[in-house]
């Protein structure tokens, strides 16, 4: 990127106003200055100050500027993929019985740790390169297809090495993802396991690359006291709280996030109105990941209608994984939060962007300010509104994103 320069001929910009939950402002005719990688002026063009007009002048080609989607909620690196799985399913297959043969997570598993650290890396960068041509500037991104030390660790690496090549990301410790077939029937052992030795040795091994630890709290996986457990040995060395919750049953995860201060809530498609004012008392953020819902095919969309009611601010997220949501397609999951949550296009913007970045604690990230960094895609469009309203179109912004400076 050049240090100084200025985006023109823009038809337009539109960005959530980060002073208030769900205001999205619009300018015509706009010009943004940049210097640094951070946003040093934006307005419309014929207001651009005089010092700005002599600077490098980048053609925005009659695009709408609007800040690059934030993800936050995927699981980057995994080895292997489950499109046999898929077709198995369509077949009839229970998942059940697909597990049982030793597939489903289990053959995700396996393969994760037959992948080298130069592997995944390969694999993690194609994932991001493909995530960036479709505006998406930063990512969180989890561990947890390891389900072993070493293969937990190897995937921490992997993600060390993402962001010294410059990748905007977040990553998140998530051994607790299922019960590895060494602890079969044993989740308390596990869940021991994972809190008191695993957690402090990946930390040891890999410092500063997490600023996250997740748990996966459901029927049949991880009990809220065990999560709470994993949370509090998590929290001791640093690591803030983000928490698969209620995905496919009710089992307290949004109450259990609001306890513990999370930054985030996860799933949530039978989250309790109990847990809604909690998170939303607590300021956790619920992320919701409707692409899931669509690929599990449920009827139970998460009820972001009611949680913005209750005062949540929402985030959306693709929820990247080989199992539930194979979708690297950040406007299907804005489109979902139109179509399926009912979310306006405001609000699902801000979802993916303003309420996204703060979950991850990034504020300078989501929104299109001064002092925000640059990263913003331009998409060819007349109005931003055909991102949604022409179902299934695939755009190709131009983005702008900034090497993360905490990187
Ligand atoms: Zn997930």
């Amino acid at each position: 990127m050049i240090a100084r320069s200025v985006v023109t001929n823009l038809n337009g910009l539109l960005t959530p106003d980060p002073k208030s939950h769900w205001k999205v402002d619009r300018i015509d005719d706009a010009a943004i200055a940049l210097e640094g990688g951070r946003i040093a002026w934006l307005g419309k063009r014929i207001d651009l100050p005089a010092e700005w007009t002599a600077a490098p002048s980048l053609d925005g080609a009659g695009a709408w500027a609007l800040p690059a989607f934030v993800d936050p909620h995927t699981h980057l690196l995994f080895g292997g993929d489950r499109s046999g799985e898929f077709n198995r399913r369509l077949h009839g297959v229970p998942y059940a019985q697909i597990a049982a043969e030793g597939g489903g997570i289990r053959e995700t598993v396996r393969a994760t740790r037959a992948a080298s650290v130069a592997e995944l890396v390969a694999l993690g960068e194609g994932r991001l390169r493909t995530l960036r041509e479709r505006g998406v500037g930063h990512v969180e991104a989890k561990t947890g297809y390891g389900l072993e030390l070493e293969a937990e660790s190897r995937l921490l690496a992997s993600y060390g090495e993402l962001r010294r090549r410059g990748w905007s990301l977040d990553i998140t410790l998530l051994p607790a993802h299922d019960i590895p077939l060494e602890f079969a029937g044993d989740a308390e052992g596990y869940a021991q396991v994972v809190a008191e030795t695993w957690l402090p040795e990946l930390v040891r091994r890999h410092p500063g690359v997490a600023r996250y630890c997740d748990v996966f709290i459901e029927g049949g996986v991880f009990t809220v006291d065990q999560g709470r457990r994993i949370f509090e040995a998590g929290k001791r060395l640093g690591l803030q709280p983000r928490i698969h919750a209620d995905e496919l049953s009710w089992t307290g995860g949004a109450e259990l996030a609001a306890e513990l201060g999370a930054a985030s809530a996860d799933h949530l498609m039978f989250c309790s109105n109990v847990g809604m004012r909690a998170m939303a008392a607590a300021h956790v953020t619920p992320i919701l990941l409707p692409t899931t819902t669509l690929c599990l095919g449920m009827r139970e969309w998460a009820p972001a209608r009611k949680m913005i009611e209750a005062g949540c601010r929402v985030a959306l997220a693709s929820d990247f994984n080989p199992g539930s949501s194979p979708c690297l397609d950040p406007l299907l999951v804005l489109r979902l939060g139109c179509l399926q949550l009912r979310l306006t296009f405001e609000e699902a913007l801000t979802a993916m962007t303003l309420h996204a970045a703060r979950s991850l604690g990034r504020g300078d990230l989501g929104h299109l300010h001064p002092g925000a960094r640059a990263s913003m895609a331009l998409w060819p469009v007349r109005d931003p509104l055909e991102l949604v309203y022409w179902v299934g179109e695939a755009y190709a912004p131009r983005v702008i994103v900034p090497e993360d400076p905490c990187a």
